[in-house]
């Protein structure tokens, strides 16, 4: 397994290291992949994915729990059905992800249904197929929720999403919690909506529930809301006899190794990858100080705790592999021009997110050149980009790189714009390497349309 010294730090443990020269994803050779099955390409490790899920869970284990994986995060069926059997619970935000969780095999009595604006329509298919709870996250909603269980003659789970007004100091696009955000309902008007659901014959008032945002790197927004929320739920759970509590997700990962610049090699001498090198970039945040943080405050409630996490599971456990199609000088910039470009993972341009890049296979004579180089896809916009001014290792025309960390948020956001299909998704277990989405065609993108 490959992991560096700081392998205690949250995601940064995973499968992807060298062999002699040579990118493996836990068994498999990821240039034999991309051979085989064409660029660009989603490649993700199970074995990574069983960790991270099992470490959570474990060091969680002083807590009655349940993690509900954030199925937005990855939605392919193989990952949840890889999930569904260490008896996760999901996390959903639609009835499209409701069905992938029943159609991978997974349990709707442990799905969590969150989401603004969820339409009668979804919430019928929810109450038909008997989920955990919905996530109710206004007064509207919860009339549309009680409306429908009449109509259906069911009684419909709640938990209430509470904004508790806490900065989680991330992306703003990606931050949840504070009342600039459209999430959960405000936490002075909490106590009242429950009376009101109280009054509604055809709900289960079953929880309480927040969320405050992703990509979240210390500890501290989350205690923060956690002490915040401690009062009320320990109230809702007296006067209510609500039994559980959620915590939403956000847990961060790494991304960025500490040494991305100068003159550096990407991999240490027993060939790991470095995504964990410690250093100003390195992430405060662990599995360890998450747990240990947590458990004293949310032990003494005696509520059932769920978790909602997304990219902590995934986020680590997979990269784009892409080939370079040209290399291009302009005046100012040197161009690495990829086959895979926003429309494949659009982190980069939504988020400015960062992605480490390294080579399929490195060549032990190359040296990173002190040029930096923009690397970049077909797309026609300007931020149809994947770094900017990275010092890259010497690359030619036709050699295939790889985006890593492109488990979460990376196929689960790809599209079809300049009618580009979307990658073929690969499955490694040890050895064996699955193809669980194939690759589309043009003719399936446009199967719907008439002329
Ligand atoms: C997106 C989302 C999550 C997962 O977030 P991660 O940062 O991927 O862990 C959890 N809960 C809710 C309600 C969400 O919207």
């Amino acid at each position: 397994m490959a992991f560096c010294r700081a392998s205690n730090y949250i995601g940064t443990m995973h499968d992807f290291h060298y062999r002699q020269g040579r990118l493996f994803c836990e068994g498999a050779d990821v240039e034999s992949l991309a051979l085989r099955h064409g660029t660009p390409l989603y490649v993700y490790s199970r074995r990574t994915i069983e960790n991270h899920f099992t470490r959570l869970d474990r060091a969680l284990a002083p807590l009655d729990h349940t993690i509900c994986y954030a199925v937005k995060a990855n939605s392919n069926l193989a990952i949840l059905t890889t999930l569904a059997r260490l008896k996760a619970g999901f996390d959903i935000v639609s009835g499209g992800e409701l069905y992938r969780v029943v159609r991978a095999g997974g349990d709707p009595a442990r799905c969590v249904f969150a989401g603004v604006g969820k339409t009668e329509e979804e919430i019928r298919y929810a109450l038909r197929v008997g989920i955990h709870c919905f996530n109710v996250e206004s007064a509207s909603e919860l009339d549309r929720i009680h409306r429908t269980a009449v109509a259906m003659r069911k009684k419909a789970p709640i938990a209430l999403r509470v904004n508790p007004d806490v900065e989680a100091h991330t992306h703003a696009k990606i931050t949840t919690g504070t009342y600039e955000n459209k999430f959960g309902i405000a936490y002075e008007e909490i106590t009242g909506m429950y009376e009101r659901a109280t009054r509604l014959p055809a709900l289960w008032l079953r929880g309480v529930q927040m969320h405050i945002g992703s990509q979240i790197t210390t500890v501290a927004p989350f205690v923060k809301a956690v002490r915040k929320m401690l009062p009320l739920a320990r109230a809702l759970r007296d006067r209510h006899g609500i039994e559980f509590f959620s915590i939403g997700g956000g847990i961060g990962i790494v991304y960025r190794p500490a040494l991305e610049s100068g003159n550096h090699r990407w991999w240490n001498a027993t060939g790991a990858i470095r995504p964990c090198a410690a250093g100003r970039a390195a992430l405060p945040l662990t599995i360890d100080l998450y747990a240990r943080a947590l458990i004293p405050l949310l032990k003494p409630l005696g509520m059932r705790i769920l978790l909602e996490p997304g990219r902590f599971i995934v986020g680590n456990a997979g990269i784009l592999v892409t080939r370079v199609e040209f290399l291009k000088q302009t005046g100012r910039k040197h161009f690495v021009i990829v086959d895979a470009a926003m429309n494949d993972l659009v982190r980069p341009a939504f988020y400015d997110s960062y992605h480490q890049i390294v080579p399929v296979r490195r060549n032990h004579r190359a040296q990173i050149t002190n040029r930096k180089s923009d690397v970049v896809g077909p797309i026609c916009e300007s931020g149809d980009y994947f770094a900017k001014d990275r010092p890259l290792e010497s690359v030619r025309e036709g050699d295939f790189l790889a985006l890593m960390s492109a488990g979460a948020y990376g196929f689960a956001m790809a599209s079809n714009y300049n009618t580009r299909p979307r990658p073929a998704e690969i499955l490694v277990s040890g050895k064996s390497a699955r193809m669980v989405r194939r690759r589309e065609t043009p003719a399936d993108l446009v199967r719907g349309e008439t002329r």
